[in-house]
């Protein structure tokens, strides 16, 4: 008989036979809002962490920037504080990218060609690369994520670049557009991350010239949102694949659950254990003070506060996160026993 692994398809075709899901709703409208107001006043006077500066442009970020956005799987939103402010999304951008990737050549090719397993490494670590037979571990730290980038549809640059921006504005439900400062600014500053993909293209884990793909990963990471943007790029991920607000199928719902199980894994890089462990729902943070969490079937959450603990990861997010994830009961591995049977 051959040996059947856990990477088979299903006897069975996904996209006819939908799978039966696991999750419930959130809380009334009122109950969300006054949770959500409650956890920033909550942590607005946390002053702990440090705003990046290894990207020049990030360092002029006000540390007292903050703001919530919870955008439900129906379309409502709660939010509070800085939430009309812009800031480039940076590694926020990773699983998105790494969508619209499976969604144009299938989630299981897309794993063979990058990985799903987490690195235990920061997110821009070449010893990572060098430890791993794979090279690429996962999309969600700098070698996977530019591998990603190498691989999105299109021949030049240019091309591959316009379909992260339009995929990722179809996420957001708005036109999203590039920040030229931050970008002019890590385009000086990131021969790192030209390293890292000319290190991978010597083991031919890279599919697009390294420079070139370096530069639209570079420019993908300055794509500018707003943490309403990021929480309905969230929700797009909480429902199946299709934006809330705008009503547009981004992703199928099979690519979907995927990209949601590489966030759970690997979205805060080598603390991304610990996450899991406190928080319990898929999330993934950037370096100018975003993290995105979403819970399926029920919605995305944003946070956006500039300061960041050692490993890169938002102070007042991690916070805000923890908190709501309980207040409004996000966290996927939670039960309650029910009363037994007599
Ligand atoms: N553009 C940043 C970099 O590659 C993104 C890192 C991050 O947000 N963690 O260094």
């Amino acid at each position: 008989m051959a040996r059947l692994s856990m990477h088979d398809r299903l006897p069975y075709d996904e996209a006819t036979t939908p799978p039966r899901v696991s999750t419930g709703d959130l809380p009334d409208p009122a109950d969300v809002q006054r949770v959500v107001t409650e956890a920033f006043h909550l942590y607005q006077a946390n002053a702990d962490g440090v705003v990046a500066d290894y990207i020049p442009a990030l360092a002029a970020a006000s540390p007292d920037l903050f703001g919530i956005s919870v955008v439900g799987a129906r379309g409502r939103s709660f939010e509070i504080g800085d939430v009309d402010t812009p800031f480039s999304i940076q590694s926020v951008s990773k699983p998105f990218v790494f969508a619209l990737v499976c969604e144009a050549e299938g989630y299981d090719s897309a794993r063979q060609h990058l990985g799903v397993n987490s690195t235990g490494f920061p997110f821009n670590s070449l010893m990572a690369v060098e430890l791993n037979d794979a090279r690429t571990m996962n999309p969600l730290v700098n070698a996977g994520a530019i591998a990603t980038t190498s691989l999105v549809p299109g021949t030049t640059a240019e091309e591959k670049f316009e379909h992260v921006r339009d995929g990722l504005s179809r996420f957001a439900g708005r036109e999203l557009s590039m920040s030229e400062d931050v970008y002019a600014s890590e385009a000086g500053s990131n021969m790192r991350n030209h390293g890292i993909a000319h290190l991978l293209n010597s083991y031919g884990r890279l599919y697009f010239d390294p420079d070139a793909a370096t530069d639209v990963y570079t420019r993908q990471c300055s794509l500018e949102v707003t943490v309403h943007d990021l929480a309905a790029m969230g929700a797009t991920l909480a429902n199946g694949g299709v934006n809330p607000e705008s009503g547009d199928r981004v992703i199928a719902a099979s690519v979907c659950r995927r990209v949601l199980a590489v966030m759970a894994t690997a979205g805060l890089y080598e603390l991304s254990g610990d996450w899991l462990y406190e928080i319990g729902v898929p999330g993934k943070s950037g370096v100018s003070g975003g993290i995105v969490t979403v819970a399926p079937g029920k919605g995305g959450l944003a946070t956006f506060s500039p300061p960041l603990d050692p490993a890169g990861n938002s102070v007042r997010g991690q916070l805000v996160t923890k908190y709501l994830a309980e207040r409004i009961g996000l966290n996927l591995f939670a039960s309650e026993a029910r009363p037994t049977l007599s």
